[in-house]
């Protein structure tokens, strides 16, 4: 841990260190949901679908990377196992049980919502206190922001497609 580096925060550095290591237990659950979401889909668009989910999975893999590494420079240590994964992610796991595109879709986009509000959160805890981490924060941010959208907008052309399918 690099001792100066640690000094010029004006926050616990206990207390920044569990709100980092709730974010990155969320990114492996997120990665996973993703990962596996994009084997099991079924249904109409789903190579479009697909392909976002997986390209959505490796950045939340690289949200995990960002986390941990400042997590380590802080002199913490990142969550070590699965369980604590669930245990102190603030967004659940959704298991792909229906594959059904829609509701992967649906699923993930709750995810991103809550993956939005856990960034914002950090992003506040750290203003004018911790300018490193508040800057992470928000390039995670920026990207949760996108990865929002983008199942939004696949969602609303998978309802066009099935409205104008039925006429
Ligand atoms: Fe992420
Ligand atoms: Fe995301
Ligand atoms: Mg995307």
């Amino acid at each position: 841990m690099g001792t100066k580096g640690r000094e010029i925060i004006g926050i616990n550095v206990d207390q920044l260190l569990d709100l980092l290591n709730r974010a990155y237990a969320s990114e492996w659950l997120a990665y996973y949901q993703y990962w596996l979401g994009a084997k099991v889909i079924k249904g109409p668009m789903k190579d479009a679908v697909a392909a976002e989910l997986n390209l959505h999975a490796t950045e939340e893999l690289a949200h995990a990377v960002l986390l941990s590494n400042r997590i380590i420079q802080l002199g913490g240590t990142p969550v070590l196992t699965p369980q604590g994964w669930s245990k102190m992610s603030p967004c659940k796991y959704d298991a792909p049980k229906d594959p059904y595109v829609a509701v992967l879709l649906d699923q993930n986009i709750a995810g991103e919502q809550c993956a939005i509000a856990t960034y914002k959160a950090l992003m506040d805890a750290t203003k004018d206190k911790d300018m490193v981490t508040f800057n992470m924060a928000l390039t995670i941010l920026e990207q949760e922001i996108e990865h929002e959208e983008d199942l939004q907008s696949l969602r609303e052309d998978l309802d066009l497609m099935v409205q104008r399918g039925a006429k």
